[in-house]
C-alpha cells in the first residue's frame, strides 16, 4: 500500500467518504460493511476518534488512524444565556476562532453557524465586519460546528441550521456547497433541506448556484436598507451588487425567499423605509424578518425602540406583507454575530479585500 498524507474524511461528502472507506477496507482485507460502520460514525453518530468505534476490530481502528483523520474543533469558550441560548467559541488549527450559537425554541434548536473567520464585507452595523476578513473555513470546519454539538457532554440536538454566523457564505461557496450535502444527506447529518437557510447579503453568483441545487434549501437575503443610496452607506457590497439586481435574483429564485432587515434607530426605520421595503418584498413575494439590533454589537448605531418596531411591522402588514419580529436571544451573552470573539480578542485590522480573492462560485 502506498503511504500518503492521512486524508481528512470530514472534508468529504458522505458518498465520497463511503467510496474511499470501501476501497480502503478492501485494500486491508476487511469486508465492505466495515466501511459503512465507519461512515455512520463520521456525522450521524459521531465519535471523537477512530478508537471510539469500539465495534470495529482493534487492528482496523489502528489502520484507519494511520490513513485518515477526523479533526475536531476545540471549544475555547462556552456561554449559556438565561433564555437557554448557548454560544460557542471554537479555535481552529491555525489559531483562528469562530462562533456558533444554538438557539432553542420549543421543540426546535436552531444552530447559527459561521462560514468564514471574520468577513471582508464590512457592513457598517456588524461586529464581524469590523474585525476584517481572516480566511475561508474548510468544509469540515463549517459542518464540524454541527458535529461538535453531537459530541458535547450534554449533546445538543440541532433541528435547524442558519448560515448567519460569521462570514458571508456565498463568498465561500466552494466549501458551502459540499457542506449543504453533508448537512442534508441521511448518511451525513440528516437535516431536512427546508430546515437549512443560507443567508446572503445578495452575492448574485451564489444565489444562482444555490438555485441550481435540487434540494429545497431556504434562501434569506439581508436587505437592511430599502434604497440603493442608504444600502451603499450601510453595506459596501451594494456597489457590486445593487439592490435592483438582488431583487431580480430573488424573483428568479424558485422558492420562497426571506428578507432580513436589521432595525437601526433613526437610520432605516422610518415610514418611508417601510413603504420602500414593502414594494421590494411584494415584487418577489418575500417574507420579512425584522431583527432587533443587538445593543453593543455595532458602534455608532442604536436599536430601534420596540414600539417603533411594532409600528414598522404594522406598516408593512398594511401593505400586504407577511412579517415577523425576531426575538432577540442571548442578550446577556453577547450572542450577536462576532461579539464573543470581539470581546475576547479585541478588533484586528481588516486585511485588504484582494487577499481573499474574488467570489468563489463553482
Ligand atoms: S453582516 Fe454578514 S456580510 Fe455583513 S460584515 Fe457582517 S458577517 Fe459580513
Amino acid at each position: 500500500m502506498t503511504r500518503t498524507e492521512p486524508l481528512n474524511l470530514l472534508n468529504l461528502a458522505p458518498a465520497e467518504a463511503d467510496a474511499r472507506l470501501r476501497a480502503f477496507a478492501d485494500e486491508v482485507g476487511q469486508p465492505s460493511y466495515r466501511a459503512t460502520q465507519v461512515l455512520r460514525r463520521l456525522w450521524t453518530s459521531p465519535v471523537a476518534d477512530f478508537a471510539g468505534i469500539t465495534d470495529l476490530p482493534a487492528e482496523f481502528r489502528q489502520q484507519l488512524g494511520e490513513h485518515f483523520t477526523l479533526p475536531r474543533l476545540e471549544i475555547v469558550a462556552q456561554q449559556k444565556s438565561r433564555d437557554g441560548t448557548q454560544k460557542f467559541l471554537f479555535r481552529l488549527r491555525d489559531g483562528q476562532t469562530i462562533e456558533t450559537v444554538a438557539i432553542p425554541d420549543g421543540n426546535r434548536v436552531t444552530l447559527c453557524i459561521s462560514s468564514q473567520a471574520g468577513c471582508a464585507l464590512q457592513c457598517a452595523f456588524c461586529a464581524t465586519g469590523a474585525m476584517g476578513f481572516q480566511r475561508n473555513l474548510e468544509v469540515f470546519e463549517i459542518a464540524g460546528q454541527v458535529r461538535e454539538m453531537r459530541l458535547l457532554e450534554e449533546p445538543v440536538t440541532v433541528t435547524n441550521i442558519v448560515f448567519m454566523g460569521m462570514g458571508e457564505p456565498m463568498m465561500n461557496w466552494d466549501a458551502v456547497d459540499p457542506v449543504l450535502t453533508i448537512l442534508n444527506d441521511p448518511m451525513g447529518l440528516g437535516i431536512g433541506a427546508r430546515h437549512i437557510t443560507i443567508s446572503t447579503v445578495g452575492v448574485l453568483p451564489g444565489i444562482v448556484a444555490l438555485s441550481r441545487r435540487p434540494e429545497q434549501f431556504r434562501l434569506a437575503i439581508s436587505i437592511h436598507a430599502p434604497s440603493d443610496d442608504l444600502r451603499r452607506e450601510l453595506m459596501p457590497i451594494n456597489v457590486k451588487y445593487p439592490l435592483s439586481e438582488v431583487i431580480a435574483a430573488a424573483k428568479a429564485f424558485d422558492r420562497r425567499v426571506t428578507f432580513e432587515y436589521v432595525m437601526l434607530g433613526g437610520v432605516n426605520d422610518g415610514e418611508v423605509h417601510a413603504l420602500q421595503l414593502a414594494a421590494l418584498a411584494r415584487e418577489c413575494r418575500a417574507f420579512v424578518n425584522l431583527i432587533p439590533l443587538h445593543p453593543g454589537g455595532a458602534r455608532g448605531f442604536t436599536p430601534t425602540p420596540q414600539q417603533r418596531m411594532v409600528a414598522f411591522a404594522r406598516e408593512l402588514r398594511a401593505e400586504g406583507l407577511e412579517v415577523a419580529i425576531r426575538k432577540s436571544r442571548g442578550m446577556d451573552i453577547a450572542a450577536a454575530c462576532g461579539q464573543l470573539r470581539v470581546e475576547r480578542l479585541g478588533r484586528r485590522p481588516p486585511r485588504s479585500p484582494d487577499e481573499h480573492g474574488d467570489i468563489q462560485v463553482a
